[in-house]
């Protein structure tokens, strides 16, 4: 709507999907939780879904305003491909899964393969995203963005943070600061040989700061209207330091 409104877009046919069954809610399959691609925002809150899939809940609260989170849906926020949309970043650290179909048949693709630049996403013209499925982790999850204010606001830097107690990963995943949403592998390597997995707690200071560094260092931030590139990667080293504090503590 927004490409509407200015102009960039004049579609001839609207086709509405959001009362297909088969594309709403969410359940749980398994060791996996799986989201119709009509899954709202506001769903994405509730409790109950939220025990499941922390950082998604924690981004969906950000979204917009209640209207916009009562409206948008997790299929709409992927294949608009914004590098600010919201729902990415928990959704690379928890190694999405996005079922895809056409007349051609179904594909399983991962959220790296389809969203391939800035709003650009490799989806056919007759491509429906049908579902997102992610394992259900035992760990804290956390998502933290800045913005240039508290609320309706477009991220200027996101942080979502996965801790994988059973693999023995800390996953870390950045929004708005690169083209597409960005793994901070070293900075994921690295800090998973800091952490004692028998007892985890925060490792020393000196650990944490290397760890913001490595975060800061892994963004390829622009500079535009919401902020210049060195405040977008100071921001990610900041709320990563404070994700891993929180998911350890
Ligand atoms: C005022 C306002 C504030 C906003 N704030 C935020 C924010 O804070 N954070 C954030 O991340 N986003 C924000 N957004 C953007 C919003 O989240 C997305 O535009 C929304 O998720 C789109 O979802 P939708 O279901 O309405 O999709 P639509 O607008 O209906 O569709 C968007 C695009 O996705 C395609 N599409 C939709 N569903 C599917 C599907 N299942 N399969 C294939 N293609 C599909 C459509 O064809 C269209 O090209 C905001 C938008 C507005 C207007």
């Amino acid at each position: 709507m927004v490409e509407v409104n200015y102009s960039q877009r004049r579609p001839s046919t609207v086709i509405s999907i959001d009362r297909i069954p088969e594309l709403k809610g969410w359940r749980q399959n398994g060791d996996r939780i799986e989201m119709g691609a009509c899954m709202t925002y506001s769903e994405m809150e509730d409790p109950l879904f939220a025990a499941y899939v922390p950082s998604l809940a924690q981004a969906a609260r950000t979204v917009g305003s209640p209207q916009i989170r009562n409206a948008g849906t997790l299929g709409g926020n992927l294949a608009t491909a914004s590098p600010a949309g919201d729902t990415l970043p928990p959704l690379a650290a928890l190694n999405a899964q996005i079922t895809l179909r056409s007349l051609r048949g179904e594909r399983i693709t991962t959220l790296s393969n389809l969203i391939t630049g800035v709003k650009s996403a490799n989806l056919g013209r007759d491509e429906v995203i049908v579902k997102v499925s992610v394992e259900a982790v035992d760990g804290p999850q956390e998502f933290l963005k800045a913005g240039t204010r508290n609320a309706m606001v477009i991220s200027v830097a996101t942080v979502a943070l996965v801790l994988d107690a059973a693999r023995r990963q800390v996953r870390i995943a950045l929004g708005s600061v690169s083209p597409v949403p960005l793994r901070a592998s070293a900075a994921e390597g690295w800090i998973a040989d800091q952490v004692n997995w028998e007892s985890p707690s925060v490792p020393d200071k000196e650990a944490v700061e290397h760890f913001g560094e490595l975060v800061a260092s892994a963004a390829t931030p622009i500079t535009d209207h919401r902020s210049t590139s060195g405040y977008r990667s100071h921001a990610v080293g900041v709320m990563a330091k404070r994700a891993l504090a929180r998911a350890l503590s």
